[in-house]
Order: structure tokens, then C-alpha cells, then sequence
């Protein structure tokens, strides 16, 4: 996702508005390649949209799909795509025909072969992204004839929900990354809460039911009925819901 930006990574120049070649369907002779031994990370959007393409609780989801792992919060753990524990160890999603959750894929498998880097360093204003290309052997989509940009890409993988979600998050991630806990040390209560609210969606659902934490604010009665109907909706709420507990500031508190 977002790599958080100070300089360039070593020898790899942003597309800007240059054109670069790729093309990926199922033609090509690497077709579904990268669905193996993938090293996936999940961010909270990318197990909302998977979990209801696959019409699953959050919870179910999160026990069948994913495991954890240090990442690089010290703070706060990595979820990741559990692999199968076949020989070629597949993406679980991966059928004979391709991707099965093609429409709800994860941010990593639309961004790709593009990398995205934000720098958040412009605080106040408008964070500046930067796209670069990267290029493994494996895969040839590089040598079909097809000129994309980053813009075009962008609108074809329909990844701006998702470039939006994870910024969110990124935001959230960070305040983890100051070791919030305030010595209740790794897992402890605020830390389960806070990974519940991040990636166990309907459970977070059934916590602020039960707690009636939506009465709780002055929400502008469309958010409130978005936040009904919709995962991703609640989701935004969580996160500010956790900046308050955590820091004290949320945009929840100006409403
Ligand atoms: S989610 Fe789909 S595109 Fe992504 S690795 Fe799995 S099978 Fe491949
Ligand atoms: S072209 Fe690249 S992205 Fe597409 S299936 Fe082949 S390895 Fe995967």
C-alpha cells in the first residue's frame, strides 16, 4: 500500500505522466502466476469488500482468510492472506478459471504492477502520490503491446474507493505506530478493540449497537444513515471513533 515517502526508494523514478507498457488477461502465458506464494498484506477495505463478495461475517472471514504477522508497526499487527497449503501454496481465491473475487480483489492485486508512495509530509494540504513500475520475470504482461498511464490505470482497477479506504487507514496505522496503549503492552484490551474496529467490521457492527456509540456523537444524519447500510461507511467511523479514545482529537468531536 502507501508507503510512507521522505526520498524515492533506491533506482526506481516516479511514472508521473509517462506511458508505460503492460497488459494482464488470460491469454497471456503467465496467466494467474502471481496468484502463488504471494506475500499479501489485507488492509480493513480489502477484507470488506472480500468478505462480502463471499457473503461472510467478518469474524468467519478473518479465521479462514488471514493470519498474522509482524509488519512494520512495531505496535500493531500485519494482517495477511492465509495462502492454501498446496504445493504451489494459491491465493485461496484462485479457481481454475482465474480470480474468483475478481470484482472485490484486494488493493495489492489492482495496483499491481504499479507501487503507490504518499508523502504525507505536506501536513495540512493535499498529499502528493507518486506511482512506480515494478517488474518481476515472471510475469510478461510487459511485453504485451498495450500503453497504459497511472491515471488510466487507476480508473480501469477502480481503485480510487481503495486508495481513499487505505489512506484512512494509514492515518489510523500511524497513531498505532506511537504505541498508544499506554502500557497495556501488546494485545491488551484497547489493542483487541482497536483490531476489531479495524478489521472485524460486523463485529465493531454488534460492539457500537450494543454500546449505542453511534448516539453517542452528533452525526450528520446522512453519515448516520450510510453508516446503516454500508461496512465501508462504519468503517471511516471507527477509525475517527479510535482517534478519540486514543488521542483525545477526532473529527467526531467537531460535530
Ligand atoms: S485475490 Fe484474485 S487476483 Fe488477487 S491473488 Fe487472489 S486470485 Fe489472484
Ligand atoms: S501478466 Fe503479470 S499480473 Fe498478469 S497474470 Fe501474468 S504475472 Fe500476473
Amino acid at each position: 500500500m502507501d508507503n510512507q515517502i521522505k526520498e524515492f526508494p533506491e533506482g526506481m523514478v516516479p511514472l508521473g505522466n509517462s506511458e508505460f507498457q503492460f497488459s494482464c488477461h488470460p491469454g497471456v502465458d503467465c496467466f494467474t502466476v502471481c496468484c502463488r506464494n504471494v506475500d499479501m498484506i489485507l488492509y480493513p477495505y480489502d477484507i470488506i469488500r472480500l468478505k462480502q463478495a463471499l457473503g461472510m461475517d467478518s469474524e468467519e472471514f478473518l479465521r479462514a482468510y488471514s493470519v498474522l504477522d509482524k509488519g512494520d508497526n512495531p505496535y500493531f499487527p500485519t494482517v495477511k492472506l492465509k495462502l492454501t497449503e498446496d504445493d504451489d501454496k494459491a491465493c485461496p481465491f484462485l479457481k481454475l478459471t482465474g480470480c474468483s473475487v475478481y470484482n472485490d480483489r484486494p488493493s495489492a492485486c489492482r495496483t499491481y504492477p504499479l507501487e503507490r508512495a504518499v508523502d504525507r509530509s505536506t501536513v495540512g494540504s493535499i498529499n502528493a502520490e507518486y506511482y512506480f513500475l515494478t517488474q518481476h520475470p515472471y510475469c510478461h504482461g510487459h511485453n504485451e503491446d498495450n500503453c497504459q498511464t497511472v491515471n488510466r490505470w487507476i480508473r480501469n482497477q477502480k481503485l480510487i474507493d481503495y486508495n481513499t479506504m487505505n489512506e484512512l487507514w494509514a492515518e489510523i496505522d500511524t497513531v498505532f505506530s506511537q504505541n498508544p496503549w499506554k502500557g497495556e503492552g501488546f494485545a491488551g484490551e484497547k489493542q483487541q478493540l482497536a483490531f476489531m474496529a479495524c478489521y472485524n467490521i460486523d463485529g465493531f457492527r454488534r460492539f457500537a449497537e450494543q454500546h449505542k456509540l453511534l448516539k453517542q456523537f452528533k452525526l450528520d444524519k446522512d453519515f448516520k444513515k450510510r453508516i446503516a447500510k454500508e461496512d465501508g461507511e462504519l468503517l471511516k467511523f471507527s477509525f475517527q471513533w479510535l482517534k478519540l479514545i486514543l488521542t483525545g482529537k477526532s473529527s467526531l468531536l467537531s460535530k
